[in-house]
């Protein structure tokens, strides 16, 4: 039973105390005061189905009581201590989670949100390449501290102030929206031909993609200058979207020939959420130089880390790399107990069984609904972009995107939004989902789009 401030009481002191550039996400906001699983209760008590989990964050499900445990039990015998000492539960997280990725990447840096490990990937990579240009993805997100801001490509996360120099976009390869299309070559459960290797148009649109990415070194960056790349496996923020198969693995090589480093932004879609690999980048069959990960690693505890190689790491030893609280006996406590439920309770499984289920009961409602222009993702990163008419990629009004969305919510589903219009439905929710609160989605937002379409 909730006995805190009303939630007149809460706007007042948000409106009085917190940023105000926060954003209350619906017309009328709304409190949570406790989850369980895939659950949150409001402050009276009434229950949702969080099919965002926190923005992508409570990977294994709220309040598990495996993580309250661990958690209540390292508090009791070493709440903190820094890096600078040696203290069993790093070690033991770097080891484990050093044997969850492939290849080289057996150096683990531990630092506290997504931001933080974007911006030491960012140091890394000019540290070890002695390069300075910096390439990513229209569309992209990265976090928002000063210098992962430039690599962002989303207006509405960019202050009007002087960028970093040294930050450069290309165009976005994005299969729905993009200008050369690609809709039939991505790789999800909702694209049959997935694996087709044809050579007709729209294949050919990631040929086309790749050349303008190749373009960057005619006219902007000095050839085999390049310090990094940095790409979001599927762009989360941006709308769950995803390139054309190839697209990835294509731009690597480019980056390769001009002397950069890949780097895998796997805040998203990292820890299993796409069902068929661990990381999404194996999704794309590349071998990332750095990989950062925020979010789900731990569950909606303050974690991130970025794990490289040791050539690489060893660039990073030309001065003292120091954080107070990466790799904190709680924070790595936390990291070990969600490896742990992601393999016990089999959760990578469950987001490609379950996620897949999804994808195509919410594209047999696209048959139903032409405004529903595309729904696509893999596991449990899904999107489904609202349009206006069946064919078109022009957004669907906002106000009837707002009574979708709301009416999911008084319905007790909680659903992300984004996109760069704001028209694409982000579905991210706990890997424990059931098939039955997959159904329950689509039978909600069916009524919504019956009433509102
Ligand atoms: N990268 C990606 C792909 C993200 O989605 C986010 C957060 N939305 C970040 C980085 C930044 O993470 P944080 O908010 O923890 O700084």
């Amino acid at each position: 039973k909730y006995n805190g401030p009303s939630l007149e009481e809460l706007k007042i002191i948000r409106k009085k105390n917190l940023n105000p550039g926060l954003t209350t996400y619906y017309s009328e906001p709304i409190a949570f005061h406790q989850g369980y699983k895939q659950w949150l209760f409001d402050l009276n008590g009434k229950r949702y189905l969080d099919m965002f989990g926190g923005i992508c964050t409570v990977s294994v499900g709220h309040s598990h009581p495996r993580i309250t445990e661990a958690l209540t039990e390292q508090v009791q015998t070493l709440g903190h201590v820094s890096n600078i000492y040696f203290n069993p539960k790093i070690h033991e997280y770097a080891e484990r989670l050093a044997d969850k990725l492939p290849g080289k990447l057996k150096v683990i840096y531990f630092v506290n949100s997504g931001s933080e490990a974007n911006d030491l990937a960012i140091l890394m990579a000019r540290a070890y390449t002695n390069n300075f240009d910096i390439v990513s993805l229209r569309n992209g997100y990265h976090g928002m501290s000063y210098q992962t801001m430039g690599i962002n490509s989303n207006g509405h996360y960019k202050y009007p102030v002087p960028h970093v120099p040294g930050f450069y976009k290309t165009m976005n390869p994005d299969v729905f929206r993009g200008i050369w299309g690609g809709n039939k070559c991505r790789d999800s459960p909702v694209q049959p031909d997935r694996n087709c290797q044809c050579k007709d148009e729209i294949c050919r649109a990631n040929e086309k993609y790749v050349d303008q990415f190749k373009d960057l070194f005619l006219y902007d960056i000095p050839k085999k200058k390049l310090a990094a790349f940095f790409a979001e496996s599927i762009q989360g923020v941006g709308g769950t979207v995803q390139y054309p198969k190839d697209f990835i693995k294509k731009a690597y090589e480019v980056v390769k020939e001009h002397g950069g480093l890949f780097v895998s932004d796997e805040v998203q879609t990292g820890f299993g959420r796409t069902g068929d690999h661990f990381w999404g980048f194996e999704g794309h069959c590349i071998q990332p130089d750095i990989v950062t990960m925020a979010k789900g690693i731990g569950n909606g505890f303050p974690l991130g880390a970025v794990a490289t190689t040791p050539e690489i790491a060893q660039s990073l030893t030309k001065a003292s790399h120091f954080n107070t609280f990466g790799g904190n006996p709680l924070a790595c406590t936390v990291g070990i107990t969600v490896l742990d439920i992601i393999e016990d309770e089999n959760l990578q499984q469950n987001s490609k069984t379950v996620g897949t289920h999804l994808l195509l009961e919410l594209e047999k409602l696209k048959t139903e609904f032409p405004v529903i222009g595309d729904v696509r993702g893999k596991g449990l990163m899904i999107g489904v972009e609202l349009v206006s008419k069946e064919s078109t990629t022009e957004p669907l009004d906002l106000s009837k995107i707002m009574k979708i969305w709301e009416y999911c919510r008084d319905n007790g589903v909680i659903l992300g939004k984004g996109g760069i219009y704001g028209n694409v439905f982000r579905i991210k929710p706990p890997m424990c989902i059931s098939r039955e609160d997959a159904d329950f989605t689509v039978s909600i937002l069916k009524d919504a789009l019956t009433k509102f379409k």
